[in-house]
Order: C-alpha cells, then structure tokens, then sequence
C-alpha cells in the first residue's frame, strides 16, 4: 500500500472529521467529502460494511482521493439484528426518542438474558474509487438492552445500552470515556493498526 499523507472522510459531520484527525495524528491530513461535493450516496447495502464500501467508493470518485467511511448501529440478538443498518430510521425518521421507544417495545417481555446487544461500526478505505481491495475493520461493542432509558450523555441508543464492564449505561459514561470502550474506538484501534499507525 501506498504511504497514506492525505484522504477524505465520507462525512459531513465536523465532530466525526475532528474526532478522526486525532485519532491518526498528523502524518495523515483528513478532509471532508464535503470539500467536494454536497451529494449523499444511497446507502443501498444490506450490511454496515456494503454501506461504508458504497460511502467510500463516492467519496473516492468525487475527490480523487483515498477514502475513508464509517457505518454503525445497533444489532439486538434477540431480534436478529435489527435495527441493524436501519438504525438511524428505525422509527421512520421519528428521532431517537421514537426510536428508543419502539425499541423498549419489540423487546417488551424479552427477559434479560435475553436481551444481548452489540454496537458494530465498520469501516471501509479505499485507496482510489475503483480499488478491488479495500482496507475493512469492524469494532463491536457488547452489552444489553434496558427496561427504561438511563442516564443523559450520548445520543442515538446510548440511554438503552447497559454497558457490563462499566455497571452503567453508556449514556452515563463521561464521553472521553466512551471514546476509549466504544465499537467506533475499536474499530479505529484496527484500522490505526493495519495502516502501521498504532
Ligand atoms: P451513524 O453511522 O453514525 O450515522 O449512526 C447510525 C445510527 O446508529 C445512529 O443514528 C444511532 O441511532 C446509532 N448509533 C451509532 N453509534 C451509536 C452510539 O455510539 N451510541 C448510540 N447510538 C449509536
């Protein structure tokens, strides 16, 4: 592979672009899809990898530049998955407190140690918009479904997700915390490593 100076984030959230750029440290300067175009990909994939294979591969093209994306959600095992890849629309567009909401109901009843849980993020960098073999790292962060909503820190599910190594959930974990244990740190933990960056 190529020394890595320069690639683009197949973002256009400023706190993600942030959050990476000290990350990877200053041998790799991130920019933002952004720069280049205001379009937004279908994520038409059916697995949070094809998803962030199918952000990359724009970003890529519309750049010309290395790519990198991310895609994350939540997997409940007790209802196979889901939401999955559906995450962010779970409750048709509705927010997270909708999507909480409808969460604590699919899973009304569920007993406990039923109610195993992983956070997943995958991340896909290409080196260029045709690259046949792009770099994949996944990070997955286990845990548990609640009864109710704890705690106010976070966003998306955190409020649902008891976290077992913490005793809490991880919307009461102070966020430079979060940061450490969660499936995007993991994920990017991988990623640092195959890039020869950790
Ligand atoms: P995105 O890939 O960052 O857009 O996240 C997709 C969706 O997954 C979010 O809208 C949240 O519903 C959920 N999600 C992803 N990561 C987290 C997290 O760290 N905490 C809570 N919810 C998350």
């Amino acid at each position: 592979m190529m020394p890595l100076t320069q690639l683009v984030l197949a973002s256009h959230n400023a706190g993600k672009l942030k959050e990476l750029q000290a990350m990877l440290g200053d041998a790799v300067q991130v920019r933002s899809v952004a720069e280049f175009s205001s379009e937004e990909p279908h994520e038409s994939g059916l697995t949070f990898i094809e998803n962030a294979i199918l952000k990359a591969r724009h970003a890529a093209r519309v750049s010309g530049l290395p790519a990198l994306a991310d895609d994350s959600g939540l997997a409940v095992d007790f209802l196979g998955g889901a939401p999955g890849i559906y995450s962010a629309r779970y409750a048709d567009g509705q927010g997270d407190a909708a999507n909480n909401a409808k969460l604590l109901e699919a899973l009304r009843d569920v007993p406990d140690d039923r109610r195993g849980a992983q956070f997943v993020c995958a991340l896909a960098l290409l080196q260029h918009a045709e690259d046949p073999l792009p770099i994949l790292c996944e990070g997955l962060w286990h845990g548990s479904i609640l009864h109710e909503p704890r705690g106010e820190q976070g966003f998306g599910y955190d409020p649902l997700f008891w976290v077992p190594e913490r005793n809490c959930s991880s919307a009461e974990l102070p966020a430079i915390e979060k940061n450490r244990l969660s499936h995007r740190a993991r994920a990017m933990a991988v990623l640092k490593q195959r890039l020869g960056l950790a």
